[in-house]
């Protein structure tokens, strides 16, 4: 099998590791540079969607924002799984309140504004606080706003304004303020004869926004409330796939904040924690292939490398430790690469998240040393 993938960055190269050992061969298409490269070197292989569509059994994508026309080129091939309508629905949060409304799963109320006069009726409507998204484009937190005084609503509305009128469709989406406890998000697997798996939930933790810390939890009500509301999702675009929901968690009941649907970053713990991993899932949903078991083998938690390029060699050393490097350039805030940190058994994964803040520094690991923090005191 050669699975074409939309997107060349670390998710399309984890995929390309879990295809390897079942011969599933994965490719990489750059959407900026319309270019196939493999998924691991960069090396280019080939030019133009069209031929690269040719070569390939099977497509699929690895992120949301992408041109509708790369979309609907490769929806007309046939091809294409989840579905070009499954990739516009997570790339553009108007449609995505739609789905989550006609799915009838719980999601914060909401109102889509284009003029200053819509940002009054969505105070109305929703009240303060209020968080405001634009529509389209948004990622690990940007192009977000949050207005906790209706007074103030004069301050947010030019850097909104400039947001609506810098690109086509452009639109904001206010949503009421969710006081949730804690986030935690859910990725499964939809095969094309409609089966569904699910993974244990993970609980995740946002640093400036981006995902720092995402931990595998074992809470049968919430999952149970999670897996109804994923197969609600799943079955409204009747997907393909790996998909993930993500969820505020408040006081046990919870609330849809958005979906991807790709494999996503709170699942890389997958890869070390459970029977098969989410890129492999993945890989057989889209061929057709029955999906693989989600039982979790081993406790894990994984942890985020933002913008660093070099790790202490002590994690080499560490039981239950894995690296994994994404080969990217280092830039500020970049994601870079993972740490996956299994325990066998009960507290034993918290001790080591403890002995990784030992050795891991703070200022750039800031998760891992609350966690550790919180669970000394
Ligand atoms: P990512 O791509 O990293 O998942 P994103 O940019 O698509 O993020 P969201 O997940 O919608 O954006 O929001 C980022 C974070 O902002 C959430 O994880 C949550 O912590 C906070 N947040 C978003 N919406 C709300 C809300 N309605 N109420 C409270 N907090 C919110
Ligand atoms: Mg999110």
């Amino acid at each position: 099998m050669r699975v074409l993938v939309l997107g060349a960055g670390q998710l399309a190269r984890m995929m390309s590791l879990a295809g390897a050992p079942l011969n599933i061969q994965v490719s990489a298409y750059d959407v900026n540079t319309e270019t196939v490269v493999h998924p691991l070197t960069q090396a280019v292989l080939g030019k133009g969607l069209l031929s690269a569509i040719e070569a390939c059994d099977v497509i699929t994508a690895e992120f949301e924002h992408i041109p509708h026309h790369v979309l609907d080129t490769c929806e007309q091939s046939g091809k294409f799984f989840p579905s070009a309508d499954a990739i516009k629905t997570g790339g553009d949060r108007r449609i995505e309140k739609a789905l989550l409304e006609q799915a009838q799963v719980r999601n914060a109320k909401y109102h889509v504004i284009q003029t200053r006069a819509d940002l009054d009726k969505a105070i109305e409507h929703i009240g303060t606080p209020m968080v405001l998204k634009s529509a389209l484009g948004g990622y690990d937190g940007k192009g977000q706003w949050r207005l906790k005084d209706p007074e103030l609503a004069n301050n947010i509305w030019l850097e909104m304004e400039q947001c609506i009128e810098a690109s086509d469709n452009q639109s904001i989406v206010a949503e009421e303020f969710v006081p949730f406890t804690r986030e935690v998000s859910l990725i499964g697997a939809r095969g094309k004869d409609g089966s569904i798996v699910t993974y244990p939930l993970a609980e995740n933790i946002h640093t400036d926004g981006v995902l720092s810390l995402s931990t595998a939890i074992a809470d049968p009500e919430l999952q149970q409330q999670a897996e109804q509301m994923f197969s609600s999702v799943a079955k409204s675009l009747n997907y393909v796939g790996v998909l993930a929901l993500e969820f505020f968690d408040v006081d046990g009941t919870l609330l849809v904040n958005e979906i991807a649907p790709r494999v996503h970053n709170s699942g890389h713990w997958t890869q070390q924690g459970a029977e098969t991993c989410q890129f492999e899932n993945h890989l057989r949903s889209v061929c057709g292939l029955p999906l693989g078991s989600t039982k979790l083998v081993r406790e894990t938690a994984m942890i985020n490398i933002l913008g660093e390029d070099t790790l202490p060699d002590e994690l080499f050393k560490m039981p239950g430790c894995h690296i994994h490097w994404y080969g990217k350039e280092k830039r500020a805030g970049r994601k870079m690469g993972h740490i996956n940190i299994c325990g066998d058994y009960s507290g034993e994964l918290q001790r080591r998240l403890c002995a990784l803040a030992n050795v891991l520094d703070s200022q750039a690991f800031p998760a891992v040393h609350d966690f550790a923090k919180n669970f000394s005191a």
